[in-house]
């Protein structure tokens, strides 16, 4: 699959439809955004569908313009970012009948779901794919879309932190600040300002948390109640599984939130210092993700899927 031939589905088609992985983090909106202002560009009116927009990313340009839901049927392409998979996808409805699909990610997991599949598991970032592609098809990378792309960059690495971090990744934040991108004051938004229930949520999961086998596991939760209780938004639970992973001695991190009754997301990480392949644990759950950051979805009461991952967890810790 070459970007030739993404360039030629993209040039040939008028109604364009661009969407992502469900409760979408600053990647996925970051890579929505400027897949959208690159088209732009290119003279391309695209959609971009989005159900639960994050309000920390609502500064970023194009922000204002996504959608809930579109009245067009029948879209001539559509693009799919930073998502695994179509069970995953918010706005599948257009995706599944579009003439043509192009599914662009960074997760190992991906399980290739569009007609032409553009996945490079070794990025940092959806966004950082986005940025190699843009300057391949000619896009000029401007503020704007710059101030898009690191959005992505920054909260996939945890702020420039992860072993993924490339020497490609600081050169491109390099040429973005000599392009008058403002670093410092995107990575203060995104990565260092929580909203007030943010911290509510965090306050509570971290008064739960657990220290499990021998302090190995960090286990902690968030029931809907809690959410409705400190009037939680969309992305207010963001971070909280990254507090367990700190902890001395903590080999993975888990934060379960409840979606519906007796189904909870799951979110997993590697602990500081540890290279437990969280991915993998994640995949026998039917989820998936990165080897150090995953998700699943999973049934049960939280002490039930507490059970059924610490049963897993167990095996390679
Ligand atoms: P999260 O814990 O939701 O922040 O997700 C961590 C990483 O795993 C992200 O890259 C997600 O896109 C990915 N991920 C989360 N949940 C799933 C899932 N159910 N299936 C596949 N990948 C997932
Ligand atoms: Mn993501
Ligand atoms: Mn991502």
């Amino acid at each position: 699959m070459t970007l030739d031939e993404i360039l030629v589905e993209i040039e040939h088609a008028e109604k364009i439809v661009i969407m992502a992985h469900e409760t979408p983090d600053g990647d996925a909106i970051g890579s929505m955004l400027s897949m959208y202002l690159a088209l732009k560009k290119m003279g391309k009116e695209a959609d971009v569908i989005v159900k639960e927009f994050p309000r920390t990313f609502a500064f970023l340009p194009g922000a204002n313009k996504v959608k809930t839901s579109s009245d067009i049927e029948k879209y001539d392409l559509a693009i799919s970012l930073d998502c695994t998979d179509l069970k995953r996808l918010v706005g599948r409805e257009y995706f599944e009948k579009a003439k043509k699909t192009i599914v662009i990610d960074h997760h190992s997991t991906n399980t290739m779901f569009g007609d032409l599949n553009f996945v490079n598991p070794v990025s940092p970032a959806c966004c950082e794919i986005l940025a190699g592609m843009f300057e391949y098809f000619d896009i000029e990378i401007d503020a704007e879309i710059g101030s898009c792309i690191l959005t992505g960059i920054i909260t996939d690495t945890g702020g420039f932190k992860y072993s993924s971090v490339t020497s490609e990744t600081f050169e491109f934040t390099a040429e973005l600040l000599r392009k008058g991108v403002n670093v410092s004051d995107i990575y203060q938004r995104v990565l260092e300002t929580r909203t007030k229930s943010n911290f509510e949520l965090l306050r509570r999961a971290t008064n739960r948390l657990e220290l499990l086998e021998d302090g190995k596991v960090a286990f902690t939760y968030i029931n809907k109640k809690d959410e409705e209780e400190v009037n939680a938004e969309p992305g207010d639970h963001e971070g909280i599984v990254e507090n367990g992973r700190s902890i001395e001695g903590v080999k993975v991190s888990v934060f379960i939130r409840e979606k519906e009754e007796n189904l909870y997301k799951v979110s997993m990480r590697t602990g500081n210092g540890s290279n437990i392949n969280v991915s993998d644990i994640c995949y026998v759950f039917g989820g998936g993700g990165h080897p150090r950051a995953a998700g699943a979805v999973v049934s049960g009461t939280v002490e039930q899927v507490k059970e059924k991952l610490l049963k897993e967890i167990k095996k390679v810790i």
